[in-house]
């Protein structure tokens, strides 16, 4: 659960979810348009739903809660999308809040204490929930500018320099800074030469990137089969 609205009558919990591009819905299913299935945030709904009843009724609270689905980037598009599902697309967002705001609503200590206990029995969620399904195939290769995140970045001598902004990088600080990525976006991932040559694109010699690796990270196996950790 990402949010939750505590109003007098009804609470409103709010699954929120920043898919972009294009989706489409099938019964109890959700696919990107390569037919790829994600994760349905409607179950997702339903299963918090059931587990704050259960909470609620443990604590005695007695209380109505209505949870929604909220798509909040306006470049979200889910076609096929069914009408009767409880899901809020970015152009009802201002009126679905319009509307929330207008309903009167005079709060209680229970509410308040409501509030508390959910914030106690809240565990920080992992940041890597709310990310969109992806592979190392299918992201973009090239390494970034550290500072306004562009691709544009050209090779100098011994540094790179950013194109969009001028941010100058040390090679090694570059190539231990897209290390670092590819570990956080693919914690299994084993790093090599290659890979890491494949990952960064604008960096021109794997010896370079061989010579990186081995002055900070731990060289594993030999030959065809080394990766460093
Ligand atoms: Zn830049």
């Amino acid at each position: 659960m990402d949010s939750f609205i505590i109003s007098q009558g009804t609470h409103f919990p709010c699954e929120i979810k920043n898919f972009e591009g294009d989706y489409y819905y099938k019964p109890d299913q959700f696919f990107t348009m390569n037919h790829t299935e994600i994760q349905n945030p409607l179950d997702q709904i339903k299963r918090s739903d059931t587990l704050l009843r259960q909470v609620f009724q443990k604590k005695k609270y007695s209380i109505t809660i209505k949870s929604n689905v909220f798509f909040v980037n306006s470049a979200f598009t889910l076609y096929q999308a069914p009408l009767e599902k409880p899901i809020l697309y970015p152009t009802q967002l201002t009126r679905y809040f319009e509307e929330l705001n207008a309903r009167p609503s005079i709060l209680n200590d229970n509410h308040y204490k409501l509030a508390d206990e959910l914030v106690k029995a809240h565990k920080p969620s992992s940041p890597y929930t709310r990310v969109p399904p992806y592979t190392y195939e299918n992201l973009k290769k090239g390494l970034i500018c550290g500072s306004c995140y562009s691709y544009e970045i050209l090779p100098g001598e011994n540094v790179l320099i950013c194109h969009t902004c001028g941010r100058e990088e040390k090679v090694e600080d570059a190539i231990l800074r897209s290390v670092r990525e590819l570990q956080l976006l693919f914690p299994d991932i084993k790093i090599t030469t290659n890979l890491v040559f494949e990952w960064c694109k604008v960096i021109g010699s794997r010896k370079q990137i061989r010579r990186v690796l081995k002055k900070n990270y731990t060289k594993i196996g030999n030959r065809h089969c080394t990766y460093y950790i």
